[in-house]
């Protein structure tokens, strides 16, 4: 992979990366106006506030997943391993990481 490949897919990552953060910090929000609207709202409205809570919560943990996976290309960007397939050490096609940059297999190992 060239140096500007490198460059490149550090930038991606690194937006998607805020663009992760920015929601997250967003669904923090949310979860926390449940507590506070506990008392004061109806019985209805609550049982809205906790569903969208638990949609809140679940929509978190796949952001918390992806930041994961984010942050270990990153580092693989770093150590200069990013595109090599973890199972064979091939290099992954660059179509696909253009698509994914976490991805972590090659089509062979990933199918
Ligand atoms: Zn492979």
């Amino acid at each position: 992979m060239k140096p500007a490949d490198y460059e490149k897919f550090t930038a991606q990552l690194q937006a998607l990366k805020a663009e992760l953060l920015e929601t997250s910090a967003t669904r923090d929000e949310t979860s926390a106006t449940v507590a506070l609207d506990q008392s004061s709202v109806g019985r209805l409205s609550r049982m809205d506030a906790l569903q969208s809570q638990a949609i809140a919560v679940a929509g978190k943990a796949r952001a918390q997943q992806q930041l994961r996976l984010i942050e270990a290309a990153l580092r693989r960007l770093e150590a200069g391993e990013f595109g090599e397939c973890q199972e064979c050490g091939e290099a992954i096609n660059p179509k696909r990481l253009a698509i994914d940059p976490t991805c972590l297999y090659c089509i062979e190992c990933a199918s």
